[in-house]
């Protein structure tokens, strides 16, 4: 069977420094392409740089609204150097969000962020991988304004209304799950699934975020134990972070020790199978089946000029 992680984060200091250990596994379960988003401007080389090593990896550079405030005023023009000498790239993670915890960010600024962004994505004709929570109204309103989108775009965990679906398919939205789904009451999650045309579901982590709920009562990260040394050897932990990995660095000394594990329910790419599952069972489908027009659907929209599914 093979899978496609359509979202996530491998540069996340959380897992940065075994992220190279997180592709293998990943690899080892069926997942042939990863597509990492940088958030913020301090992400892009890392996520680069991961493509480069890996050629399972697709590259996504954008600035998340959460990370707004943190932008230098050269942020832009960055990004435009960033996508225009990594032809491979898409645009991601980029969006709006209205949930309290982004209370933070203006939201003025969020829009106008999100919209030279989705400019950008356009005029080069690259996908964009969009978050959205809690601002649907005018996510829909600015879609609307710039579209066609002959490249794509992607709403990544989507939980939105199963009302909204039609119309933003019209649009040409594929619409991404993640373990972010499964907390959702089952007939609601059902109904949203039920809405999204076959053509457009994809798969994916969301990792380090959105854990499925069927692996949380493990109550730690779910890879363990042995292998921690050798990723220290395989990225040197200290020469290669631009993050200061900390929570892991325990980790990295306590070889086959997983009492000493960080109790935090970290995610990663492998358990893209554990999302096809839970879709699966709740469109009534087969999963060889499911995985199989998830996998298609993802190469469709990252089939773009450059792309390293092209080549
Ligand atoms: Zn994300």
């Amino acid at each position: 069977m093979k899978l496609f992680d359509a979202h996530c984060h491998l540069q996340d200091p959380r897992i940065y420094n075994i992220s190279h250990q997180l592709i293998k596994t990943a690899q080892d379960a069926g997942v042939i392409h990863i597509s990492v988003n940088g958030v913020c401007e301090k992400d892009w080389q890392l996520v680069k740089e991961m493509s480069e090593s890996h050629l399972c990896v697709i590259p996504n550079f954008g600035l998340h609204p959460w990370f707004i405030p943190h932008r230098t005023p050269n942020w832009l023009n960055l990004l435009k150097e960033f996508l225009e000498s990594t032809p491979e790239a898409a645009v991601g993670e980029i969006g709006l969000d209205k949930a309290p915890w982004a209370s933070h960010v203006d939201y003025t600024e969020q829009v106008e962020v999100f919209r030279q962004q989705l400019q950008l994505a356009k005029d080069i004709n690259r996908p964009a991988s969009i978050h959205c929570v809690e601002a649907f109204d005018d996510m829909i309103e600015i879609l609307k304004s710039f579209a066609p989108f002959p490249s794509g775009f992607l709403l990544h965990s989507y939980i939105g209304c199963a009302e909204l679906v039609p119309q933003l398919a019209e649009l040409g939205a594929y619409f991404s799950i993640s373990g972010h789904l499964m907390p959702m009451e089952e007939s609601k999650a059902q109904k949203i699934l039920q809405a999204i045309p076959l053509e457009r579901i994809l798969l994916e982590t969301d990792a380090p975020d959105a854990l499925p709920k069927s692996l949380k009562s493990s109550g730690c990260f779910p890879m363990v134990g042995k292998k921690m040394s050798v990723v220290k050897g395989v990225l040197g932990g200290e020469e290669n972070s631009n993050y200061d990995g900390k929570i892991f660095d325990n980790v990295l000394h306590e070889e086959g020790d997983t009492s000493k594990l960080p109790k935090e329910n970290l995610n990663h790419p492998a358990n893209n199978s554990h999302v096809l599952a839970y879709v699966a069972s709740l469109l009534e489908m087969d999963k060889g089946q499911l995985a199989e027009i998830c996998y298609e659907n993802a190469r469709n929209i990252f089939s773009f000029e450059g792309s390293k599914i092209c080549a």
